[in-house]
């Protein structure tokens, strides 16, 4: 009798449990309690989280998930870490979308966001959404092409110093740059240029700084680093129906350059999709164009491109902003999915 009292007892709190679980990932407010004593494999506790321990998580997603996700090397920074690549979904799909973080170092808890988000949509594969289809047959159709950490030296320096690049020269070199003494800041790459001046499109048009440093150096001509010619090489691989490039921090959307026609359409449908997800303001964004790499999306590409700015304090967010932001931004790319 006690024993089926107690086995009773443990189904109810596993039906709970999983109401519970699919209440909260169709909210998308906290990350899944593990009922079904999966591992969960980001760690979403309060610690830096490294682009080591990234490349470690690529690897055990890559092997629990392996006919889900195709991992790829789009480039090599200049201490030499790989920039990452992870196609979600069904990589021949009639529709992509083009997802990443971290341009800027310091803006790294983004790429923990994007990490944790790409997890959870694996995790939730045959999961129904509230439109009728599974997380899977969504990205079946439409496929994500995620770059979760563009700028690695950058992060590195920002979480762990000077000390954290290998090469000795460009270690050297980078101390020795304007706003090496606070590296938690640094938003640039290993030898002081802002990757998100680097493109094409309105470069040279609004100097702020002359020579390279933490931050706003645009480099001595478009193109000239290794991880923003990844990012052009990435975009270069196919069609994409959407992109997003997330930043922090302002809790805003900025979509709209003064693109018209078509264009100017599915830009506004985009941005309005992303702020009912996310809940941020909808921000024309600064007009003038400075080599950004949303000023290239839009107007050299013609890829409809939201500018995601998450948080609401000073970069490196501090954690106590992690569940807003993973709130804020969960499902984005299996929502931004489902429109197309
Ligand atoms: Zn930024």
């Amino acid at each position: 009798m006690l024993h089926v009292e107690k086995m009773r007892k443990n189904k109810w709190i596993r039906t709970v449990g999983l109401i519970l679980l699919l209440t909260l990932i169709c909210s998308g407010s906290v990350m899944a309690a593990d009922v079904n004593g999966q591992e969960e494999i980001v760690d979403t506790s309060d610690h830096i989280y490294s682009y080591a321990e990234m490349m470690e998580d690529i690897q055990q997603l890559g092997n629990k998930y392996p006919d889900l996700i195709q991992v790829s090397s789009v480039g090599t920074s200049l201490d030499n870490r790989i920039i990452f690549q992870i196609v979600l979904g069904n990589p021949n799909a009639p529709k992509a979308i083009y997802v990443q973080s971290s341009i800027h170092a310091r803006e790294w808890m983004n790429t923990w966001i994007m990490m944790k988000s790409l997890e959870m949509n694996l995790k939730n594969w045959n999961e129904m959404l509230p439109n009728g289809e599974t997380y899977g047959q969504i990205f079946e159709d439409c496929c994500i092409y995620l770059l979760p950490m563009v700028n690695p030296d950058g992060v590195t320096i920002s979480q762990y110093g000077f000390e954290g690049i290998q090469n000795e020269a460009l270690r050297n070199y980078g101390l020795s740059l304007k706003g090496a003494s606070n590296p938690k800041r640094w938003k640039a790459n290993a030898r002081g240029v802002d990757l998100n001046r680097q493109f094409s499109v309105g470069w040279n048009s609004n100097i702020t700084e002359l020579m390279p440093c933490s931050d706003t150096y645009n480099g001595e001509a478009p193109f000239t680093e290794p991880e923003a010619i990844a990012v052009k090489n990435a975009l270069e691989q196919r069609e994409f129906v959407a992109a997003i490039t997330y930043h922090t921090m302002e809790g805003a959307i900025y979509w709209n350059l003064g693109q018209q026609g078509d264009l100017l359409v599915r830009s506004q449908i985009l941005a309005n999709h992303c702020q009912t997800i996310s809940g941020y303001r909808l921000d024309p964004g600064p007009s003038d164009l400075k080599g950004l790499e949303y000023n290239y999306m839009i107007w050299e590409k013609g890829i409809p491109t939201v500018c995601i700015e998450t948080g609401r304090k000073f970069s490196p967010l501090p954690y106590s902003e992690w569940a807003d932001v993973w709130q804020e931004n969960s499902m984005m790319m299996v929502a931004v999915a489902a429109l197309y």
